[in-house]
């Protein structure tokens, strides 16, 4: 007789993980160092100190450190919302009428809403413990900045946040949690940074980009003493933090005897889906077990499926380091049609790597079938999901009716990164029907790669 599962697979508190995962310690082809933009060579540890906190630059370059003990000062803030459940969505299943067997795992059930918290309490920890003073950061929608500020808050730490104007303007829910956290909240560009005042100076009217806050915050750090730059996905130290998700993903299915067939997580820098398949990819670089690992993407902005693997900018500015990725080009902007996260021109390194040597596929999804999962879901399992969570949901579902095709029994799992309470204006679209999909031609793309830096590519 099969075991029943309960609806919410939940570890004791003494099973959240004690080390993060390395997943670059398993990989054969290991992913392309970080370029300076200047020399054309693979980044330095003492190039990254002046920028990064120096603990957070090791974890950057470390290719070879299977596991990383979670410091304890982390794990006690980590019990105060984790474990996260992971949750058997049998309401779903049924609604669907398949035999597939859908599992979710819940990051939204923490003030910031979102998975994002598990690396901000990592990075404001090295930084205290570093001694610095504060850290600076852009945040677009808000997640991030509302994680970090917690997390800053947490240590007593001063954290800066330049939040890009439009969305300052536009979500003062986002600003107004972080405010209460003690984060001191600017509109991007500011006349606070050299960058800032010389772009107001030319474009007095513009409304900001992300690419301008990222410029801002990385001058507001380098010109401050004691304080460092911090960033919430797309690089190495990010996923690092992340796969806390994929360990207690893991042990909540073994407790169970559960193995996943299919694992499904959206993908913006990659950090969440990097967090959950780390510790399933790497029994797969091991040759211990087999999965179909899917990353899902807006069809808006689609780096995995139609953008080129190559050295790009991280950043609009062109400022910040090169990393080899997959890339619609630093200079692409997703159309303002666009509602939901997930708007990064480039990927994670990794992920871009263990998507190359064929360890992973990549689906492009549209935002209206996005927000029609989201609804569904909503409606049947009862949480409100994020747009970004939604993509991994709309891939789930569709995988749960091929199978209801096939009759196949598959055990399909999937991230679910967060709450949708802050972004109801994009539901408001969805619900009064003029929410749209607006797709990038192969001009357009064509064009944005065009202007592709050319570096040397070192092997
Ligand atoms: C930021 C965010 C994402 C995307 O970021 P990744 O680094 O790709 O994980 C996904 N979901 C939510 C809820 C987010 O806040």
């Amino acid at each position: 007789m099969e075991q029943k599962i309960p609806y919410k697979i939940y570890l004791n508190e003494d099973e959240i993980p004690t080390r993060w995962y390395n997943v670059r310690s398993d990989m054969k082809n290991k992913p392309a160092p970080l370029l300076n933009p200047g020399t054309g060579k693979a980044l330095t540890l003492e190039e990254l100190s002046p920028i990064f906190c120096e603990e957070l630059c090791r974890q950057e370059l470390d290719n070879d450190t299977p596991y990383f003990d979670i410091p304890k000062e982390i794990l006690d803030f980590y019990k105060m919302y984790r474990p996260s459940p992971l949750v058997r969505a049998y309401f779903l299943e049924k609604a669907l009428g398949t035999p597939a067997k859908i599992y979710y795992k819940f990051e939204g059930n923490n003030t910031s809403g979102s998975h994002k918290l598990n690396s901000a309490i990592a990075q404001a920890y090295y930084a205290k413990k570093q001694g610095l003073k504060g850290v600076t950061t852009e945040t677009g929608a808000g997640q991030w900045g509302t994680a970090l500020s917690m997390a800053c808050s947490y240590f007593g730490l001063d954290c800066r946040v330049f939040m890009v104007k439009c969305s300052y303007e536009q979500k003062p829910f986002r600003r107004e949690v972080m405010r209460t956290y003690g984060a001191n909240v600017t509109p991007s560009p500011s006349t606070t940074t050299e960058v800032g005042r010389k772009l107001l100076a030319e474009f007095p009217d513009t409304s900001g980009s992300l690419g301008c806050a990222i410029s801002e915050a990385v001058e507001a750090a380098v010109t401050h003493e004691g304080y460092r730059y911090v960033l919430g996905s797309v690089l190495n130290q990010v996923l690092l933090h992340q796969t806390v998700i994929g360990l207690e993903t893991q042990a909540a299915l073994r407790k169970y005897d559960i193995k996943p067939d299919i694992i499904i997580g959206c993908a913006g820098g990659g950090s969440n889906l990097g967090g959950l398949v780390s510790p399933f990819v790497g029994e797969m670089l091991r040759g211990e077990a087999d999965y179909r690992i899917i990353a899902v993407e807006p069809a808006s902005c689609p780096s995995f499926t139609r953008g080129k693997f190559a050295y790009d900018f991280c950043d609009t500015g062109m400022i910040c380091p090169l990393a080899k990725m997959y890339t619609l080009g630093s200079q692409f902007i997703p159309s303002a049609n666009h509602a939901g996260g997930l708007r990064f021109h480039g990927m994670s390194t990794i992920l871009s790597q263990l998507y190359a040597d064929g360890y992973m596929e990549a689906r492009a999804v549209e935002q209206t079938s996005v927000f029609e999962a989201a609804e569904l879901f909503a409606r049947v399992e009862g949480t409100l999901p994020a747009p970004e969570s939604s993509h991994a949901i709309r891939v789930a579902i569709d995988e749960a009716l091929k199978c209801k095709e096939t009759g196949e029994e598959k055990t399909i799992v999937f991230g679910l990164t967060g709450t949708g309470y802050f972004d109801l204006v994009a539901y408001e679209k969805f619900n009064n029907g003029t929410m749209t999909d607006v797709i990038p031609t192969d001009e357009q793309i064509a064009a944005s790669l065009a202007k592709l830096p050319q570096v040397p590519q070192a092997e």
